[in-house]
């Protein structure tokens, strides 16, 4: 592989080619900050969205699901202490006027024209709006910043609904949105993105032994996906450094081609957020312990997991050039669960006869399995096209099938090649995928 810098150029490039994903309002000339994605895209962010749902809510029994609206009451941004202190130190260049955030600059000037930056002051990332016909300081609402605040002001609800005994859970997958001062690198910083998170609560005694099975949860999850452990790296972030409503934080890092970055956070937010929240709302969120008969305030440990850095993650641990008779095979080494697509049908030819068998062959299959249909161009071509979107079979239909009702089905990364009766393909892929 050559350099870092144009691996993430031929990933970027890769990924708008084949459909995963575009920049947002291209046709403009974009909006900095945002994406779009694509057919491809979408398949995989469904699937690393369902494999988490299912591990972490449907698997468990502990930890309940949960869609919150994104527009909250102003009320829960006082309380979560974002509308005074989610913001980042920015400065301005006096001379072109871009401005910066000053934690990622390595020297007091204008990387651009090496203006000198002006004076620091703080930037609220949080994008405000105003709810109904009226603007007034009572309308206005923010698009959330974070998923977290949704399930916090929740917790009395799924108590009251459920009766759950602590240690339990709330899950949610949804959209967050921030200003950032420097979105950058794709899709690792995002002016809107999503995330997955969970809030676990625990009595405040127990919160090491649950904070610990936290990082053994997120170690599996990053097996699960296929992302490679080595470059994944565990950084106890310092006393000075942690968030106002955090105790103790593990930042789960990756190296990304730009450099190692966080991937994922898990943290201690203690009782702040729920406490806060009762301050605030004057509605007790609290748990009655009945074994000591009495109501007490639940600690909390958060893993917070963005989809979209998940998936930038797999697509530069993944990516793949391979030398195939002097020629490059690009492709994207997935595994089979990530895969936006599974099954590639690759009729030899456009010849009617062959048509019908293949068409039959992507009905049958593609109930079960999402397959795409592809005549067009030579085999060779098209078994590159299904590698560099990391589709991980692909069956193709020749001249042969039509009298033996065998097909070849040919394994992504080994290039293998296995015959197979018709009659037995969806046996065969229940067993493979
Ligand atoms: P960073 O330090 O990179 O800004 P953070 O510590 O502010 O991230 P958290 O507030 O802990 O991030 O958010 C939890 C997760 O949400 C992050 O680990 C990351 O996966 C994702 N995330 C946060 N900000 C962005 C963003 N701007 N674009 C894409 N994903 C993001």
């Amino acid at each position: 592989m050559e350099n870092s810098g144009s691996k993430l150029d031929k990933i970027i490039s890769l990924a708008k080619r084949r459909g995963f994903i575009y920049q947002g309002s291209e046709i403009y000339g974009g909006l900095a900050g945002t994406w779009d994605y694509g057919p491809l895209g979408v398949e995989l962010k469904n699937n690393i969205k369902n494999l988490w749902w299912s591990r972490f809510v449907r698997n468990r029994g502990d930890i309940f699901g949960l869609d919150a609206a994104i527009l909250m009451n102003q009320g829960v941004w006082e309380a979560s202490g974002h509308t005074d202190g989610f913001s980042d130190p920015l400065a301005e260049c006096g001379k072109c006027k871009k401005r910066y955030k000053i934690d990622e600059l390595k020297e007091k000037k204008c990387p651009e024209c090496g203006g000198e930056l002006g004076e620091e002051k703080q930037f609220n990332m949080m994008f405000k709006t105003n709810v109904g016909a009226v603007e007034n300081k009572n309308s206005i609402s923010y698009l959330r910043p974070e998923t977290a605040q949704g399930i916090f002001v929740n917790f009395k609800n799924i108590i009251d609904s459920f009766h759950p005994q602590l240690p339990f859970g709330i899950a949610q997958i949804g959209k967050a949105f921030r200003n950032e001062i420097a979105p950058r690198d794709f899709i690792f910083r995002t002016r809107e993105f999503e995330q997955m998170e969970i809030e676990y609560f625990v009595y405040e005694k127990k919160w090491k032994k649950s904070f610990e099975e936290w990082v053994k949860e997120m170690r599996e999850w990053i097996n699960e996906i296929g992302l490679n452990k080595k470059n994944v790296h565990e950084h106890e972030v310092p006393k000075e450094e942690l968030a106002h409503y955090s105790k103790r934080t593990i930042d789960f890092e990756y190296d990304y081609p730009f450099g190692r970055s966080e991937l994922y956070g898990l943290a201690y937010r203690t009782d702040f957020d729920l406490k806060n929240h009762t301050a605030n709302s004057n509605v007790p969120l609290e748990y009655y312990d009945q074994e000591k008969n009495e109501k007490i305030v639940p600690h909390v440990i958060e893993p917070s997991l963005g989809v979209d850095r998940t998936i930038l993650a797999l697509l530069c641990d993944s990516y793949t050039e391979e030398d195939v008779n002097g020629e490059v095979r690009a492709l994207f080494k997935f595994k089979k669960e990530i895969a936006p697509i599974k099954i590639a049908v690759l009729p030899l030819s456009k010849k009617s006869e062959l048509q019908k068998i293949s068409k039959k062959i992507f009905e049958n299959l593609k109930n079960k399995w999402i397959c795409m249909y592809d005549e067009t161009q030579s085999i060779g071509k098209r078994y590159r096209r299904q590698d560099e979107i990391g589709t991980p079979y692909c069956v193709t239909i020749d001249f042969e099938s039509v009298n033996d009702k065998k097909v070849t089905v040919r394994e992504r990364d080994s290039m293998k090649q296995d015959r197979i009766p018709i009659s037995d393909l969806k046996e065969y892929f229940n067993q493979k995928l």
